[in-house]
């Protein structure tokens, strides 16, 4: 993804990994012929020709406000023990990757989490003699206050349990954490829209500069095919049908407007717009 300009404010995309997965791994139920009728607009950039697996990609999103760097989730991390084979203990150059935007991890001002599972607060540490320590020193993170408790509640084996305890509780450990509430802003450039289901305190990130409106929106939609199926519920979904519920409505209100979609985990290009057509709404991807 090249660099997009939300009026004054640039936006670029740094990619962990790029997954390739089973549909029926990501969604309850799925018929392949959702692809077949849908295969203009998702072949080859979302769905392998080949396979018809789903790409997945795992990336963080880099804000330049005139004011502020903020680092919107943060994927994976390394050296993390994890159940799933591709997320445990990886060992990737997902820090290095900053250089090419002649940043340093210490110039990030905020980092924020659209919702606390492990593949969106991996980089918030990492390990340092043996201890988890926040990865960007000089950040405040921001974390949604009713996400935190329900995962700081969650049991042994539960999904986030594992992340909250090397991932999210050492930056709350160091006083870098934030619990807010969906009033929650940043200056005028950057607020919050709650958007539950995928988890309790899910939170989509909105960016308003200059009359120019962007939006980060996370696990809301997993994929691009959810675009013209939101009633697919995913299996990582804490309360499948409220998600169903708050995707149709968010998909409803930016349909044929002008907001740049910013998808946690759409590959390749990835920045796109919904439109309308026959099919119903679809994904038209921005390649600038
Ligand atoms: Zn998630």
């Amino acid at each position: 993804m090249k660099p997009e300009y939300i009026g004054k404010t640039k936006v670029n995309k740094i990619e962990e990994y790029v997954d390739r997965l089973d549909p029926s791994f990501v969604f309850k139920k799925f018929n392949n012929y959702i692809i077949e009728e849908n295969q203009s607009w998702l072949l080859p950039d979302f769905v392998e020709k080949k396979t018809l697996l789903l790409y997945f990609s795992f990336h963080s999103y880099l804000i330049e406000t005139p004011r502020y760097k903020i680092l919107i989730d943060t994927c994976v991390g390394n050296h993390k023990s994890r159940p799933l084979p591709n997320w445990n203990m990886r060992n990737s150059n997902f820090l290095q990757k900053f250089k090419q935007f002649n940043l340093d991890r210490s110039m990030i001002d905020f980092v924020m989490c659209t919702h606390l599972h492990a593949d969106h607060v991996g980089w918030n540490t990492l390990l340092d003699n043996g201890k988890w320590v926040p990865t960007f020193p000089n950040a405040e993170y921001i974390f949604s206050k009713k996400d935190y408790d329900f995962f700081n509640n969650v049991k042994e084996g539960d999904q986030g349990y594992l992340s909250m305890i090397d991932s999210v509780r050492p930056i709350v450990e160091h006083s870098q954490a934030k619990l807010v509430d969906d009033s929650f802003s940043i200056d005028e450039t950057i607020h919050l829209e709650p958007t539950p289901g995928h988890t309790p305190g899910h939170i989509c990130i909105k960016l308003n500069s200059e009359n120019e409106h962007a939006i980060f929106t996370g696990d809301l939609i997993h994929h691009p095919i959810q675009v013209c199926q939101p009633d697919l519920e995913t299996n990582f979904c804490f309360d499948p049908k409220l998600a169903v519920k708050t995707r149709k409505e968010f998909i409803e209100n930016n349909t044929d407007q002008n907001v740049i979609i910013f998808p946690a985990h759409f590959s390749n290009h990835t920045k796109g717009l919904i439109k309308s057509s026959k099919m119903g709404s679809v994904y038209k991807v921005i390649k600038s």
